[in-house]
Formats: structure tokens, C-alpha cells, sequence
């Protein structure tokens, strides 16, 4: 015996179908599998915030996104339809057998995105901390360097701190040490905020990245913005990392390192669809910490973009598969 729904409500087949408060809130409503021959685009919640500086409370972030997801529909404002192109489905979490030892909590991190890239699965995570991105990165990039959008208030390109070499504000620093990114396809998109060292995000100059700062952000625009990201990452492998401190605090205070003056919802949702064409291989979305939100706005904000994402993955995946 299995329950079968009434024969007027919509069937599971099409989760996207059915009324949006009702289901296990997988992402964006889709079937949560690990069969991974069942899966184009999978994405995966990274509940971990070993690497937090400051603020804690990003574990919680799949969740709460997970929650929001439910209010996306099928299409985006461009008539991008990612369900149809791609079989989208919710991963899960990714197992952390040792939460609490932070060297070891990445490696596991990179172990479990190591199948997943070798079925040919497209990964979408949703942090956690920004320290998660080196390990999915070590899955990504394991056989090439790849270029990166990164849309951030913090170049997280930084040195030591406290005796860790991990920690979220070094990620993309340690990447290229690890050859997994190529700097000169690299841009920073959003930077801002007061600082302790005027060379305080210095690798990201001397290595070769484009930093593209919110005073320039601002004068300039999202359309600018996309055009240099554009140009930056050419026609190559591209990874798309999205920290939600880059929006304005006003929009995305459920943050653990906001920056006053940030990039708006709308800015974000209009940059993230001018990338269109760019051959992105996975992109993440972090530093949700749903303990400092104000009635979801950032969990909900941090799903709007996350949608744009998939709609990004969905078109690249299409592209190469022909
Ligand atoms: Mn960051
Ligand atoms: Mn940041």
C-alpha cells in the first residue's frame, strides 16, 4: 500500500505543480535524491560554519534557503526555464563526520563533491561559511584551473588568521596557491567596508584579479559590472560564488560580516542574468545565518539569486552537452 494523492491534486512528478506550503521543503521543491545517475544539476546544502571569523550561524543557512526556495516558480524573468532543461535535484546535506576540526571538515566537504563531479553532476551548494568554496573548488577545478564571478563584499583573498589558514575570509587565496583558480580570469564584484591593513586584500591585486569595488559598482552600474565579468572570464570554465553580504544590509542583514552600502536585490537579479553565455561549472551561495535575519528577507533574497544560479548552471550545462 503507498498514499496516493486525491486524483485532482498535482502529481509528484511535477513537484513544481503543486501548492508551495505543502512538501518537505527540498530546493525549489525538487525531488531530493542521492542516486546521482538520476541528477544534471544537484544542489547541495553545506550546514557548516567552522570557518567564521566573527559572527556564527550559517549551518543554519540550507535550511532557512531551503524554506524560501519554495516561493521561486518555473521560469525566470527571461523566460529561463532551468526544470526543463536539467534534471534538477536536492542533494541533501553534505556529511560532516568531523564538524568541529576545520582542516579536516573541508577535506570531508571536498570528499563528498568528488563523485558528484565524476558523475557529471553540476553542483549548486548553498553554505555554510565562505571557507566551504576551497573544497567544492578541489572537486570543480581538480583537473584545470577555472575562472570565477565572485560577488562579495570581502575579497576573501586574505593571509593567517589566528593560526588558520582556512578560515572564510582566505578561501580564493588558498585556491590559487592550490592552483584551482586561475587569478587572471577572476573578478571581485561589490568590495567594500572598513579594513585593519591597507593591504589587507593585496593578493588579489599582485596575483592578478580584477577587483571591482562597490564605489565603482555604484558609479558604473550592474550592467558594467557584467560586461568586465564578461571580459574577465572569457569563454573558459567559469565558478560563480555568491556571498549575500554583498547586498546591502538592509536587504540581507542575516549575515555574520555585513558592510553598510551594499548591492540591491534588483542589482544582484539583473547582473546575475546578463552573465548568460558565460560557461559556468558550479556556483555557491553563502553566509546566510538565518540567527541575524529579520523575517527571512535575507534566506528569501539568498533563494532569489540562488534561482538565477540554476538558471545560469542549466543554460552552460545545456551548451556543452549540445
Ligand atoms: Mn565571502
Ligand atoms: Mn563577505
Amino acid at each position: 500500500m503507498s498514499l496516493k494523492p486525491p486524483t485532482r491534486y498535482p502529481d509528484m512528478a511535477d513537484p513544481q505543480a503543486r501548492p508551495r506550503h505543502t512538501g518537505i521543503a527540498s530546493f525549489f521543491r525538487t525531488p531530493h535524491t542521492e542516486d546521482l545517475a538520476q541528477v544534471d544539476i544537484g544542489v547541495i546544502g553545506v550546514p557548516f560554519d567552522g570557518g567564521v571569523t566573527h559572527r556564527s550561524g550559517t549551518r543554519h543557512g540550507p535550511r532557512a534557503v531551503r524554506e524560501q526556495s519554495a516561493l521561486l516558480r518555473r521560469i525566470n524573468a527571461d523566460g529561463v526555464m532551468p526544470f526543463t532543461l536539467a534534471r534538477v535535484r536536492d542533494l541533501g546535506d553534505c556529511w560532516l563526520e568531523t564538524p568541529y576540526v576545520l582542516e579536516g571538515a573541508l577535506e570531508e566537504i571536498a570528499a563528498f563533491y568528488r563523485p558528484v563531479l565524476a558523475a557529471g553532476v553540476v553542483p549548486l551548494s548553498v553554505g555554510g561559511d565562505h571557507s566551504i568554496s576551497l573544497p567544492i573548488l578541489r572537486a570543480v577545478a581538480a583537473n584545470r584551473p577555472v575562472g570565477m564571478v565572485h560577488i562579495d563584499a570581502h575579497c576573501d583573498t586574505g593571509d593567517d588568521y589566528m593560526g588558520s589558514r582556512f578560515h572564510h575570509g582566505a578561501p580564493f587565496r588558498r585556491a590559487v596557491e592550490e592552483g584551482l583558480l586561475d587569478p587572471r580570469r577572476v573578478i571581485q564584484i561589490g568590495i567594500r567596508g572598513t579594513t585593519n591593513d591597507p593591504q589587507m586584500w593585496g593578493f588579489s591585486q599582485e596575483s592578478g584579479m580584477r577587483v571591482l569595488p562597490m564605489d565603482e559598482f555604484h558609479d558604473r552600474g550592474w550592467r558594467f559590472a557584467a560586461e568586465e565579468a564578461r571580459r574577465v572570464v572569457g569563454s573558459g570554465p567559469t565558478y560563480l560564488s555568491f556571498d549575500i553580504d554583498s547586498l546591502d544590509p538592509a536587504q540581507a542583514p542575516g549575515t555574520g560580516t555585513p558592510e553598510a552600502g551594499g548591492i540591491t536585490a534588483i542589482e544582484a537579479l539583473r547582473l546575475l542574468r546578463a552573465l548568460r553565455g558565460v560557461d559556468f561549472v558550479g556556483g555557491d551561495l553563502v553566509e546566510v545565518s538565518p540567527p541575524f535575519d529579520v523575517g527571512d528577507i535575507t534566506a528569501f533574497n539568498g533563494a532569489s539569486v540562488l534561482f538565477e544560479i540554476l538558471c545560469l548552471l542549466a543554460e552552460a550545462r545545456q551548451r556543452r552537452s549540445g
